[in-house]
């Protein structure tokens, strides 16, 4: 790690204001807990001429539910979401999700906003300076190549943030607001298949609050994940599932992955399932549709072949679980 560099820190109390600030200060950052905006500035990665800090924003701290649903503000920590009666109840696998992220105290610092908002991760990436220097950076940083797939012309860092694919599966949508003023669009639209930028907002755009809604309330959702620490770690693999059931047959399902690909996933043509009992043949056929739509590279020090079988094996597993739970 390096010593932390100089930056401007400004604590602003109002979106608006948050907003503005960034747009007119050169080289600026939002950061809301910090649990993985500082280590990148600690690595060198980011080099920020000024940090956004989010924690006065009172606006951005608050749970509000309605007769459209949840809406968490971006700020809202991990851990709350957690221990949140309602969202445990009605968006299991969100709070499953949050429960999963890194350990207690990551929890309680990090946020729903940082945790949707996380940059990719590879191997070649998040690395200190020196490591990066000593093989000429990367593609994704100040480098030419990429060194997973040193041939191509694209980088392959994975997306590896817990909630998302949770949200994406509720059928979530955000809010963000920018210097353009505010718009509110399915949380999946915000996400791009591209590990350098994969994030598809405007430059300084705000992701302010997550809308959970009502009408997904109250089915069995679940999320799991395979990492190197139990304790403590960044999932290699993870899968979300939601299942809609009537009589014993599906009426919909919805499976999303993270750590996979340089975005939350959804799995594609699911609604084959519609209509069907969940038998072991059909578990089997799940478990291969998520495992070909995974592709996971070689951006953890575990082989992207185990990381696919594995995603492949969570999907199938949830799914059965979820199956006998109605
Ligand atoms: C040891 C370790 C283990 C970890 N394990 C996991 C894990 O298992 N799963 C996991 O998902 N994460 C993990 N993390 C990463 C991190 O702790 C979490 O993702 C956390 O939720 C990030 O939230 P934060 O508020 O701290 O984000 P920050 O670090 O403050 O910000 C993260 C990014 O989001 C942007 N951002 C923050 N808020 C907003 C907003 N409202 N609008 C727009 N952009 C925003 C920031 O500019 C930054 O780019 C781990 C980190 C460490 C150090």
């Amino acid at each position: 790690m390096e010593l932390m560099p100089n930056f401007d820190l400004h604590r602003p109390t109002e979106v608006e204001e948050a907003v503005k600030l960034r747009a007119e200060t050169d080289g600026a950052l939002y950061v809301a807990g910090g649990t993985d905006m500082i280590v990148n500035v600690r690595r060198g990665i980011e080099q920020p001429a000024a940090l956004i800090d989010l924690s006065s924003v009172q606006e951005l701290q608050e749970i509000v539910e309605d007769n459209e649903g949840l809406h968490i503000g971006a700020s809202v920590t991990l851990q709350t979401v957690t221990n949140d009666r309602r969202i445990q109840a009605e968006y299991t696998g969100v709070a499953e999700a949050a429960a999963a992220v890194a350990g207690p105290t990551h929890q309680s610092y990090g946020t729903v906003g940082g945790n949707l908002c996380l940059d990719t991760r590879c191997l070649f990436y998040n690395q200190s300076e020196w490591w990066r220097k000593s093989n000429d950076y990367c593609m994704k940083e100040r480098g030419d190549i990429c060194h997973v797939a040193p041939g191509g012309k694209r980088c392959f860092a994975a997306f590896s943030g817990d909630v998302a694919p949770t949200a994406l599966i509720h059928n979530a949508e955000v809010d963000l607001v920018g210097p353009n003023g505010r718009r509110r669009v399915p949380l999946t639209d915000i996400y791009r298949n591209d590990g350098m930028n994969h994030l598809a907002i405007e430059p300084g755009e705000l992701l302010t609050v997550l809308h959970l809604p009502k009408t997904e309330a109250g089915q069995p959702s679940a999320y799991e994940k395979a990492r190197v620490r139990g304790s403590i770690d960044f999932p290699l693999a993870g899968a979300a599932v939601w299942l809609k059931q009537v009589d014993g047959k599906v009426e919909e399902l919805r499976i999303a992955l993270t750590a996979v690909n340089p975005y939350p996933q959804l799995v594609k043509k699911l609604d084959k399932f519609s209509g069907t009992k969940l038998d072991d043949s059909a578990l089997d056929e799940i478990a291969e549709m998520v495992q070909s739509q995974a592709k996971p590279m070689r951006t953890t020090t575990v082989k992207p072949w185990y990381r696919r079988r594995v995603v492949g094996a969570i999907a199938r597993r949830l799914t059965a679980k979820l199956s006998e739970a109605r």
